[in-house]
């Protein structure tokens, strides 16, 4: 089975991931704009089964949208964000794209947000559009 490894610049923070992942959504909210310092965000979702942590992070935690805390967690050396806990999505852990430095790695099958995307980064047309909860969270 395919075993990829997502790491933080300095290298400390790493986690392992087993099989292929279940979800991969680009982001293009301000919040990922900022929590990545990149124009939109890529996350890959596995089983939190099928990986494996190791080395020490800081958390951080926010409400998305949906109403539904999100915990990310990153670096405290180098300050990479590697990955992330979504309440929304239990079970599952919500990894960094750009952490496995893979050109390789599966295309984001999903694309949220799409009303910031900044002006020069190309309409995903293979990618599925989906709307960002407009009203409180009702799940
Ligand atoms: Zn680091
Ligand atoms: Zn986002």
């Amino acid at each position: 089975m395919t075993e990829r490894v997502a790491a933080c610049a300095c290298g400390q923070l790493q986690i392992r991931c087993t099989g292929e992942p279940t979800l991969v959504p680009l982001c293009h909210c301000a919040q990922c704009q900022r929590r990545t310092g990149s124009p939109f965000g890529v996350g890959a979702f596995f089983d939190a089964a099928a990986t494996a942590i190791s080395g020490t992070s800081r958390r951080w935690q926010r409400v998305a949208d949906s109403g539904h805390p999100v915990t990310f967690h990153f670096c405290e050396t180098c300050g990479s964000s590697v990955y992330w806990h979504a309440a929304k999505l239990p079970g599952c852990i919500g990894v960094a794209v750009g952490c496995f430095a893979d050109p390789q790695f599966p295309m984001p099958t999903l694309e949220a947000y799409g009303g910031q995307r900044h002006a020069w980064v190309a309409d995903l047309t293979s990618c599925t559009a989906v709307e960002p909860p407009t009203q409180a969270p009702a799940s």
